[in-house]
């Protein structure tokens, strides 16, 4: 059975060869580094390993914010906003 894919946390350079590559997450939850540059390996397999990689590391940045919301369009001064009775095909009609 295949595993899922790791989480990507950030990047970090690789010990051996200085390249920078990406740090993921484990399923245990460590961070492990896995370079493809020099075929490394560096993998945490406790909490203070852990901390030290991802200290070493440039952690992802966060989730752009959404962006806001477009400002209210002015109303139009050539085109009424409301037009009376049925849309305006009242008008004229002495109703
Ligand atoms: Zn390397």
């Amino acid at each position: 059975m295949a595993r899922a894919p790791r989480e990507y946390v950030g990047d970090a350079v690789c010990p051996c060869c200085k390249h920078t590559v990406p740090v993921k997450q484990q399923a245990n939850g460590y961070a492990i580094l896995v370079c493809n540059w020099c075929d490394s390996k560096l993998q945490t397999f406790s909490a203070k390993g852990d901390a030290l990689l991802r200290g070493a590391m440039t952690p992802v940045a966060a989730t752009p914010a959404a962006p806001a919301a477009p400002p209210p369009r002015p109303p139009n001064p050539a085109q009424p906003a409301v037009r009376p009775g049925l849309g305006g095909l009242l008008e004229g009609l002495g109703l």
